[in-house]
């Protein structure tokens, strides 16, 4: 689905800032960047839009939680796609942030098979070192 259909389907208003920013974790898959970085990639493809309308748009999208907000320790807060449910992965070494398939089960089952509860989201932070920094093949 394109940002602009996107946007729609969850009733939020088609600014061209607003599709830039959703457009940019569409296109780059598995991407984190800080407000600072995605600043950057969409001034490069859209001279013409302002920093501070790129910052709202990215809290708007995270408002209506299409993009997640991950916090760092190091102040550095990154900023996601969240169209899929997904955990994270930062590497000690390099301090990349991967995104892992979720493999939970939705529903929670007690011992004896009966549900407990359905899950609506989970977040999770693995850290340790990263395969090319472990340098495993
Ligand atoms: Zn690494
Ligand atoms: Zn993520």
């Amino acid at each position: 689905m394109t940002a602009e259909g996107i946007l729609r389907e969850r009733g939020l208003r088609v600014t061209p800032q607003r599709r830039a920013v959703l457009q940019y974790f569409l296109f780059n898959e598995g991407d984190h960047q800080t407000a600072d970085g995605l600043w950057n990639h969409i001034q490069q493809a859209f001279p013409e839009i302002a920093r501070g309308t790129v910052y709202k748009a990215l809290h708007d999208l995270i408002d209506a939680r299409l993009l997640e907000h991950i916090p760092a320790e190091s102040g550095g807060d990154l900023y996601g796609l969240r169209l899929t449910p997904h955990h994270h992965f930062i590497c000690d070494q390099c301090g990349h942030l991967y995104d892992l398939s979720p493999s939970y089960q939705p529903l929670l089952e007690a011992p004896n098979g009966d549900p407990i509860a359905v899950v609506r989201e989970i977040d999770v932070l693995l850290r340790g070192v990263c395969r090319s920094c472990a340098q495993i093949h």
